[in-house]
């Protein structure tokens, strides 16, 4: 049985690992421009697709049948072939949001919820807000209700964030700003890469929980892999499959003094996990053409430092990576948000006394434990775990391994 994902550009896809998961069926990535469509749907060639951005609409002509939730939203996302060879169009993205905001264990009736942008996501999570009681109030850059005037709605409870803004690669943007909302309790955000948008680390920052899109997507995932196969699947398989691909996409960032151990203890890491391994120290060599020493003789600290968090947006958010941080890294505080968007940060900890300074122009010119008193306020802030590296490098995988759930 032949199933699948058809859209325009689908670059990297979770959807073939999530069905995986969930199923035995063949799962292929159908790439097709907006000519192709019709003929494609109509050859046959396929059991049951998925539909993804843009063509979410634009299906639904050569859809014999709709279901009512895909009549109600306007966009179908799962095409099955019937016995007799028609084709009927379903939205399970609807059954995606609501097993998400259903999962927050908020209860939303009579409460106000800002859903920004106004297109295909938008619409679903009007629409399941709406059944669930909500005041739905959609943000939209020319509609009545925009980025101008949302003082107006200064006593929203929860914020959906339905536009791509913040998403991969152009990350780190956020599409509002929370501190007019002093009554939220609840952020949600229908992107998932990177693991962090920059409004969900903004809702963490202000004790707010904040959940992004992976979990709508596992959920709509398995709603679909239901109708292609006929058969019932549990819904703990969404549990399952999403704490699968949250360890997966992480990026495991190691920090620390210089000579701390971050590359040799990254190296063994990276092996053990069958994951890829980045020195961003290395990078920034690669990027300049010259060594860490002769861009500090060039550019001074200050320099280096544009580079290094140059070098770090681009790697923070990638997936999936261990990454060997430089020491003086956590100086730049901005460099904070890059690295943790989509990783779990852990500073190795190891005695000043048998910290190696050569080829390191800060360690040569400074006293360690100087360097290591300014500094370790800033590990401190940046780590979310901190391991021990005075022993053999295999016994601190072993450290990390047992503190990091992988
Ligand atoms: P879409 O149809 O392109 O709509 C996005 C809406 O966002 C637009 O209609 C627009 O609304 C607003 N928007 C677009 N660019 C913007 C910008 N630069 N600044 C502010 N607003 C902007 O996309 P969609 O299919 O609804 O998807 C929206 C997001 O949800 C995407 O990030 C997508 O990946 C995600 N999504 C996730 C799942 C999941 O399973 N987790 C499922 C579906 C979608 P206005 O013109 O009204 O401002």
């Amino acid at each position: 049985m032949i199933c699948g994902l058809l859209g325009q550009k689908l670059g990297h896809s979770y959807s073939p690992q999530i069905h995986r998961e969930l199923s035995n069926y063949s799962y292929q990535l159908f790439e097709k421009e907006p000519e192709q469509i019709e003929a494609f749907l109509r050859s046959g060639d396929f059991h049951g697709i998925n539909v993804t951005i843009p063509y979410k609409k634009s299906v639904i002509p050569f859809c014999d049948t709709l279901t009512e939730q895909a009549q109600k939203l306007g966009a179908v996302n799962t095409i099955v072939r019937q016995e007799d060879g028609t084709l009927l169009g379903h939205n399970t993205d609807y059954f995606g949001f609501r097993s998400m905001a259903e999962r927050t264990g908020i209860h939303f009736a009579g409460k106000k919820v800002l859903v920004l942008g106004s297109g295909g996501a938008s619409n679903t999570v009007c629409y399941v807000m709406q059944e669930l009681g909500a005041e739905v109030v959609v943000i939209s850059r020319n509609g009545k209700n925009n980025y101008n005037n949302l003082h107006l709605h200064a006593d929203c409870s929860a914020i959906v964030n339905a536009t791509p803004v913040g998403m991969y690669p152009n990350t780190g943007v956020s599409p509002i700003d929370l501190s007019q909302f002093p009554k939220l309790d609840c952020v949600m955000d229908l992107i998932y890469n990177p693991g962090k948008t920059r409004l969900i680390m903004d809702a963490e920052e202000r004790g707010i929980p904040a959940e992004n899109g992976l979990w709508m997507l596992v959920a709509q995932a398995k709603e679909s892999a239901e109708l292609f196969s006929s058969h019932k699947i549990d819904n703990k398989e969404i549990q399952r499959i999403y704490d699968i691909l949250k360890k997966q996409m992480k990026n495991i960032i190691l920090i620390g003094m210089p000579g701390s151990g971050k590359s040799t203890v990254g190296k063994l890491l990276a092996a053990k996990l069958g994951r890829e391994f980045i020195d961003s120290d290395c990078c920034i060599e690669e990027y300049t053409g010259k060594t860490i020493p002769e861009i500090f003789s060039s550019q001074r600290e200050a320099g280096f430092r544009a580079i290094e968090t140059h070098i770090l947006s681009e790697l923070g958010k990638k997936s999936g990576l261990v990454i060997a941080t430089g020491g003086g890294s956590v100086t730049k505080p901005e460099n904070y948000s890059l690295l943790h968007q989509n990783g779990i940060i852990i500073w190795l900890q190891r005695d000043l006394d048998i910290l190696p300074t050569n080829g390191r122009p800060l360690s040569q010119k400074n006293n360690l434990k100087d360097m290591y008193q300014i500094r370790k306020p800033m590990y401190e802030k940046f780590a979310d775990i901190t391991v021990d590296n005075n022993c053999i490098p295999e016994n601190t995988v072993e450290s990390i391994l047992s503190e990091v759930e992988l």
